[in-house]
């Protein structure tokens, strides 16, 4: 059986599902944008539909409308017949390579991104010379890049760690009498950018007498790469995960970031349907897989007795991947509405994506930004003092965009402001003693 990476017939059933209501107008970031029918998920079915037929080729044209898409899956909820728009992209961004190629540069990138050495090394060199190619913001932490080397002149980038969290923390965390053993999956951006989260996350974790296993041989997830459509090297990735997690024994698998935690739950098993022996081995890991809010709420039980004030206004970003794609929604906020002195002030349509979709605000600055800035405005109109959410990429483009429209709050991850929430009681238990 070929998958729906291999052969577009795989989502011609999805395709039939769509009875052309257009439904999907409503809530497509890009279609309120663009007001354009290539655009929104319908649009883009017709396409893949009219491609299946033979009525359509494979053209740069045709390229560019599929890459219109952030898979935010706003579009999926919002079906009602519950087309699984995404799976219809995903597919045919990967027939198009298959048929085309890739580009050299992202042939170039993605084949760096699946040999983990030489990516750790290009990343090592980053953060040692990232003051020759990016000039430092006068007050952000964040620089704009010197020279146009992919990246739009007008971004603002958060800088390299000097030392990523997986040399910083030892592979195997203890702690007396563990309740729970976990492996945690970084992610790329918390281990060579936000280094603060990632440490915040396995305090939390300890703090639960959780014993933790940071595989120092975990990579990159490989989402950029699925959504370029090069089903090749997802594959290859995919495998080297795959045997990594199944060698440990461990109860649960912590992501702090809705694109891993997707890859593993559900690409990975797209990929390897065709190979029993892997969807067997992705299964098990897919089963175990578990965001940190969804985690500390559903598996330990948040225990309120342990929380300190955290004086502060926030509100809270839902990362897309993380609520559509994890179904992680209610346990951020039950985290955060816990915490004594926290104030959550709920933002318009919080659960709208920021336009970042990983490399699209790459490839797409202008039309990323103004998506985005609906996102800060409905931030500004809650006043809160700072933004919370659950994904690097979206503390990446909240960073960026409070830049460029003015509005400067700082941005947590959950799991840092549960970290504080711990460390405010365990301070004033010390005063008091
Ligand atoms: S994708 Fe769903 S909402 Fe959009 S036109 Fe098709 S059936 Fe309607
Ligand atoms: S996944 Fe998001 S961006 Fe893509 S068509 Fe659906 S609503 Fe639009």
């Amino acid at each position: 059986m070929a998958t729906m990476y291999d052969s577009l017939d795989a989502v011609k059933a999805e395709i039939l599902n769509c009875m052309k209501c257009g439904n999907c107008q409503e809530v497509c970031p890009i279609y309120l944008e663009e007001k354009k029918e290539g655009a929104v998920a319908r649009g883009k079915i017709k396409l893949v539909d009219a491609v299946l037929k033979g009525d359509l080729e494979y053209t740069e044209g045709l390229a560019e409308k599929l890459a219109l898409c952030l898979t935010c899956k706003a579009c999926v909820k919002h079906c009602p017949c519950g087309v699984q728009v995404d799976k219809i992209i995903l597919a045919a961004r990967s027939a198009l390579v298959k048929k085309k190629g890739l580009h050299p540069i992202k042939k170039a990138i993605f084949g760096t991104l699946k040999r983990p050495g030489l990516f750790n090394m290009g990343m090592k060199t980053g953060s040692m010379f990232q003051g020759l190619a990016f000039k430092k913001h006068k007050t952000l932490n964040g620089a704009y890049p010197r020279f146009p080397f992919g990246l739009d002149m007008r971004r603002i980038i958060p800088p390299l760690a000097t030392t990523p969290l997986r040399n910083l923390l030892p592979e195997v965390i203890k702690v007396d009498k563990p309740v729970k053993k976990v492996a945690f999956f970084t992610g790329c951006t918390m281990n060579f950018i936000y280094v603060d989260a990632g440490k915040a996350l396995v305090d939390v974790l300890k703090a639960n007498n959780v014993e933790v296993i940071i595989p120092k041989d975990q990579h990159c997830c490989a989402m950029p790469v699925l959504a370029h459509g090069d089903s090749d090297t997802v594959k290859e990735m995919a495998k080297s995960h795959v045997d990594l997690f199944s060698k440990l024994d461990v109860d649960k698998i912590i992501t702090a970031c809705g694109s891993c935690g997707s890859m593993f739950q559900k690409h990975y098993l797209e990929i390897f349907e065709d190979n029993p022996e892997y969807y067997a081995k992705a299964k098990k890991i897919a089963d175990k897989i578990m965001d940190i809010s969804d985690f500390i709420v559903k598996e330990i039980g948040l225990d309120e007795s342990k929380l300190g004030p955290v004086n502060m206004k926030v509100t809270y970003h839902d990362p897309c991947h993380l609520n559509r794609g994890m179904g992680v929604k209610d346990s951020p906020r039950q985290i955060l509405k816990a915490i004594p002195g926290l104030e959550l002030i709920e933002m318009k349509h919080a659960d709208r994506c920021c336009g970042s979709a990983g490399s699209f605000s790459l490839t797409h600055y202008d039309l990323s930004m103004s998506i985005h800035k609906h996102k800060i405005d409905n931030i500004k109109a809650t006043k809160a003092d700072a933004v919370v959410t659950g994904c690097g990429a979206c503390i990446m483009q909240l960073g960026d965009g409070m830049n460029r429209f003015n509005h400067n709050v700082p941005i947590y991850h959950t799991v840092e402001i549960l970290a504080k929430s711990y460390a405010a009681k365990k301070k004033s238990e010390k005063s008091a003693s």
